[in-house]
């Protein structure tokens, strides 16, 4: 075992072996706390070790690991799932597991999230399949939008039940799995029938493949002229997905969104491949346990959040926690706007009576009283706040710090949205851009509602753009964006805001030029002349010489004159602009120790657009 060092006059303590646990993005007064030894040691010699960091500011597993091992402390980082687990744990709960055994498992619906390349119909779809639903015995269909719905159909004479996410798309159910929420048992891929696999198509089957769930394929719109549903069948085994029919294991249904043809059949689809591929099941004699799926601020009722109950019966009066919020259900609703007493699993409801807008992903648990759920929901946010703080703030060494504070440009963003949902689906696909290292997208405040003139103070505070997702501006805000000169912007696609974002980003970016060689020349004699000095007889003998062009002279192969510009050009008599190859010119260059043999090579610097 090597012996503690001491760098730079800093005495560090001995860890001995001894192992310690430190959470995802602690600071350095963290793990000085831990080890019993003061910060500022550590900020010392952590800056012997090349890093400048203060105090408070988390640093990466790797920083923490390495200052562990140069004391013999084993530093364990432990992750947020990890310590949520255990957060979980000291409350004697536990998320993700249904109670008991077998015997009290009962089949529950399947949940799916509809997906596909943009226009091909998958709002038509959701919307269809809302209003055809007669099932349910409700008059009037669904009408409310609370972010997913419940739906009916026969199969085999026997009623089945199948929930809808309502928020089409991957991203959406993307963020979602990100923050290790399971919602979708199943995936739709709509694929239009008169136009093919698109590229959001082959997006959607990689997502619904990495979340490991099966595919329904509706190939939509063949009312359409032009449709070929065949065509699609060809194109989608390419990528696994081969139709029942041809001996594959997935079901393919051609539908029309738009005349509602076959809807019923890719209901039953869906029903099917959930009872041949999957075991739906679930213990509803337990305490709920759900995800949040969509969650707004209501200006009436304050804090409403989508729960789809996983396992377990929610009910009104329950004590729950839903991410960093908590709260007891005062009221819940189902998508006709019903009042509902309580929620079996796989059904989504909308809540009343948290106290804070919960995230979309975040998970549910019913807790044992109130008290219980505060202590819990405080600690996730603790952390929370912490997490943030390391995600933020880059670590820069000192070797970078000069180049960071020369060439780093940042593109500050506020975003505004209709929906947790949005937001963080925003967010991540943002942060997902891909420009060079000079530029920094920072997302330095985001939330669901109008754009209001504290956003606006916060921009102009921190040159950031506004970027309101499918909201608006409310009050003054907009003219005190006019009065600061803050940039708002307004969208209702997604990829119109990643777009824009990206060549905002790429905007920002310094031009790269590049060399191009234009043409090649030859001195073969030398003339003096009083007024111009000494002009070179040249033969252009590949491209062409331009004047005032960059030249590169080399003479036995070694360059002589990397810059030399092409003062004036000659073609017998006249004064030219260019000379081709294969004639001869004299050329008057700003290099004066010139000789017959050089080589001249002429290039110019051309913008080459960034990828
Ligand atoms: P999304 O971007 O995938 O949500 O696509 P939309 O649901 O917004 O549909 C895009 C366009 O295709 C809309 O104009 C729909 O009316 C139209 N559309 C959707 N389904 C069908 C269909 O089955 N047949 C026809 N003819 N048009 C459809």
């Amino acid at each position: 075992m090597k012996a503690p060092k001491v760098v730079g006059g800093v005495k560090l303590p001995d860890g001995k072996g001894q192992t310690i646990r430190l959470a995802r993005g602690a600071s350095l007064a963290d793990f000085a706390d831990k080890i019993n030894t003061e910060a500022s040691q550590l900020v010392q010699a952590l800056f012997n070790l090349g890093e400048m960091v203060t105090a408070t500011a988390s640093v990466s597993d790797e920083t923490l690991q390495l200052l562990g091992e140069e004391m013999n402390f084993k530093v364990e980082v432990v992750s947020p799932e990890d310590e949520d687990r255990e957060l979980l744990e000291s409350f004697d709960l536990q998320f993700g597991e249904d109670e008991g055994d077998e015997d009290d498992l009962e089949r529950r619906p399947a949940v799916v999230s509809v997906m596909g390349h943009v226009d091909h119909g998958k709002t038509r779809l959701l919307d269809t399949i809302r209003h055809s639903n007669v099932g349910s015995g409700e008059a009037g269909g669904i009408t409310q939008g609370i972010g997913a719905y419940q739906v009916e159909v026969e199969v085999e004479d026997k009623p089945r039940k199948i929930t809808f996410l309502d928020t089409p798309g991957h991203e959406a159910f993307t963020a979602m799995r990100a923050r290790g929420a399971k919602s979708t048992d199943i995936a739709v891929l709509v694929v239009a029938a008169d136009d093919g696999v698109m590229p959001q198509t082959v997006e959607a089957i990689n997502h619904a493949k990495a979340a490991d769930i099966p595919i329904v394929v509706a190939v939509n719109k063949i009312d359409k002229e032009g449709a070929s549903p065949e065509k699609i069948r060809g194109q989608l085994t390419e990528y696994g997905l081969v139709p029942e029919e041809y001996g594959g294991d997935t079901q393919f249904v051609d539908i029309s969104a738009k005349q509602n043809i076959n809807i019923d059949a890719l209901l039953e689809a869906i029903v099917l491949t959930a009872d041949l591929q999957l075991e739906l099941f679930a213990n509803p004699e337990m305490d709920a346990q759900g995800v949040a799926i969509e969650a707004h601020l209501d200006r009436g009722r304050g804090p409403v959040a989508t729960i789809l109950v996983q396992r377990g019966t929610l009910r009104v009066g329950d004590s729950i926690v839903v991410g960093d919020a908590h709260g007891r259900v005062r009221r819940m609703l189902d998508e006709y706007g019903n009042d509902v007493e309580e929620a079996l699993p796989s059904r989504p409801v909308q809540v009343q009576g948290l106290d804070s807008v919960p995230g979309a992903g975040d998970s549910l648990l019913v807790v044992e009283d109130d008290r219980v759920a505060r202590q819990i929901a405080n600690q996730r946010n603790a952390r929370k706040r912490n997490a943030l703080q390391a995600k933020r703030k880059k670590r820069i060494s000192l070797e970078d710090l000069d180049a960071v504070l020369k060439e780093t440009q940042q593109l500050n963003l506020i975003l505004k949205g209709d929906n947790a949902g949005s937001v963080e689906a925003l967010e991540d696909s943002l942060l997902n851009i891909e420009v060079d290292d000079e530029v920094e997208l920072n997302i330095i405040d985001r939330g669901v509602g109008a754009v209001t003139e504290t956003n606006v103070t916060l921009a102009a505070a921190s040159d950031a753009i506004i970027i309101g997702f499918n909201v608006r501006a409310e009050g003054k805000a907009t003219e005190l964006a006019h009065q600061e000169g803050v940039d708002i912007r307004y969208y209702t696609v997604i990829y119109d805001a990643i777009n824009e974002v990206e060549s905002a980003l790429k905007g920002m970016l310094k031009p790269i030029y590049e060399e191009k060689e234009i043409g090649t020349a030859e001195i073969r004699q030398l003339f003096k002349a009083s007024a111009v000095g000494l002009i070179a007889g040249c033969m252009v003998e590949t491209g062409k010489v331009r004047r005032n062009a960059t030249a590169r002279l080399t003479r036995d192969g070694n360059v002589i004159a990397e810059k030399a510009t092409i003062d004036s050009l000659r073609r017998g008599k006249d004064d030219a602009t260019e000379v081709a190859a294969g004639y001869e010119c004299g050329m008057v260059l700003s290099y004066p120790d010139i000789a017959v043999g050089d080589q001249i090579q002429v290039y110019e610097m051309v913008e080459v657009p960034r990828t």
